[in-house]
């Protein structure tokens, strides 16, 4: 693991911000984007301290998604674990323990960028609004000790797999996400970003081979045939749901999931909340 401190000088605080490229070593995107920004110079415009860090450098080496077992699903991790990811979780989450931090990722489903995170809060919408993307998927109820299950901790997928569209965005994405930190001087651009609750797995088969009819993040309606299959067997949707995620070889034993789509997320996660039927900000703490 490979850690970043910069922008610590004037204020010698331990920094509250940081990013996190190569949790997966065969979506180097992040990593790219984190070493473009540290030979730009931008470093020298921080206004408060940031923590780069690239996360699985064995796997990213190997271009291999992982080399022992997945780390973004072995938090809060082990010191003692014979794992090497279950150890690099441990010492990747005292890292970050006190920051917001934003994980970067790619897919194999979907070329526009994309953001995940769990357990909503002001903050977290926040983000997801100055990042340059459309959709923010919501994993609260299907996800566990992943990343997205940590405190202050949200992902963007920046696109498909390999891709320079990917190792591009990653980049717009880290440099909106530090303007809506306040640790680069311009101010950040919140754009509309629409809110999904990922509800359902949809399980594949391995003995079938699939194909997808439906886009992700676009309506799938009450009868409509979502994925066929090889074999001649059909998935149909039993109530209209959003794809997220979907990809036929994305994943040995999963298709992708079934989403509710909520609304606008300045709408669905405001910064007031309704308490006794009157409007109270949330504290700091709670965003
Ligand atoms: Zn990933």
């Amino acid at each position: 693991m490979r850690t970043e401190v910069l922008g610590a000088d004037d204020t010698h605080e331990s920094p509250t911000v940081a990013a996190i490229g190569a949790i997966h070593g065969d979506e180097p995107c992040g990593a790219r984007a984190i070493e473009r920004f540290l030979a730009t110079g931008l470093q020298d415009r921080l206004q408060r301290p940031i923590k780069l860090i690239i996360a699985n450098e064995r796997a990213l080496a190997a271009s291999s998604r992982y080399v022992e077992v997945d780390l973004n699903r072995s938090f809060p991790g082990d010191a003692e674990s014979d794992l090497y990811e279950e150890r690099l979780a441990h010492r990747l989450w005292s890292e970050i323990k006190g920051c917001v931090t934003l994980g970067f990722h790619s897919t194999v489903s979907f070329d526009s960028p994309f953001g995940t995170f769990a357990d909503p809060t002001f903050l977290k919408s926040r983000i997801m609004r100055a990042l340059p993307i459309e959709h923010a998927a919501d994993f609260s109820a299907v996800a566990q000790g992943r990343s997205v299950n940590l405190p202050r901790f949200v992902n963007v997928e920046a696109g498909y797999q390999q891709s320079e569209a990917a190792a591009e965005t990653a980049y717009e994405c880290l440099l909106a996400y530090l303007r809506a930190m306040g640790a680069l001087p311009d101010s950040a651009n919140q754009t509309s970003t629409m809110h999904y609750l990922v509800q359902t797995v949809i399980e594949k088969s391995e003995k079938q081979d699939y194909t997808i009819c439906a886009e992700n993040f676009q309506r799938v309606a009450p009868g409509e045939v979502y994925a066929t299959t090889g074999q001649g067997q059909t998935l149909t949707a039993d109530k209209e749901f959003w794809p997220v995620l979907m990809s036929a070889d994305g994943h040995d034993v999963l298709l992708g999931y079934q989403a509710d789509q909520l609304g606008e997320i300045s709408q669905t996660i405001p910064e007031w909340l309704l308490l006794n039927g009157r409007a109270r900000h949330l504290c700091t703490l709670c965003r």
